[in-house]
């Protein structure tokens, strides 16, 4: 996966966004729980809107992975929860994030869990991109799709790039999206 400046300095972004709505975070007395985090358009609005946040991973500058949490479509700040604080932006450990979303988002890397002073982060074991497709099948695959992990290596066929695979006539699978 190619990984881009964030416009936060030090943190990169990488993948798909994916919709995101609640966060394990610790609470003031250090207890994990959950809590809703929606965009907030601006400080003079006064309703408390819906619209869940974006996720997308993220790696700072030491290489740990996580994901960076922001407005809906970039734009709005960040509420926690029923808190009166607003935030501009959040960058997570994996295990503040709710499975589903966790899943989603490492699609794209081969990556290894690392626990970190009680949190979890990820690391890219190959950070060099490449897509993975099957010698029986005519789908191609990023690295961390369960469907790609399932193919013994026999049948594997690596391809630097999307375009190598395209035209050695392979078509994106639909689920990680190739
Ligand atoms: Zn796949």
């Amino acid at each position: 996966m190619r990984w881009k400046i964030s416009g936060i300095s030090s943190i990169q972004v990488g993948g798909k966004c994916i919709p995101l709505s609640t966060l394990w975070l610790k609470d003031r007395w250090g207890r994990r729980r959950r809590f809703r985090v929606s965009t907030f358009a601006g400080f003079d609005e006064k309703k408390h809107r819906s619209v869940p946040s974006w996720s997308q991973l993220a790696r700072d500058e030491k290489g740990r992975i996580g994901a960076l949490i922001v407005g809906a479509h970039h734009s709005g700040w960040l509420r926690i929860g029923s808190s009166k604080k607003i935030v501009p932006y959040l960058f997570v450990s994996l295990d503040a994030l709710p499975k589903k979303v966790r899943r989603k988002l490492l699609i794209p890397i081969e990556y290894e869990l690392i626990e970190e002073e009680d949190t979890i982060v990820a690391r890219e074991k190959n950070p060099s991109p490449f897509y993975i497709a099957s010698k029986n099948s005519k789908l191609f695959h990023e690295p961390g799709c369960w469907q790609a992990k399932r193919i013994k290596d026999e049948y594997k066929v690596i391809f630097k790039t999307r375009k190598e695979a395209l035209e050695a006539g392979y078509t994106p699978h639909r689920v990680c999206g190739g």
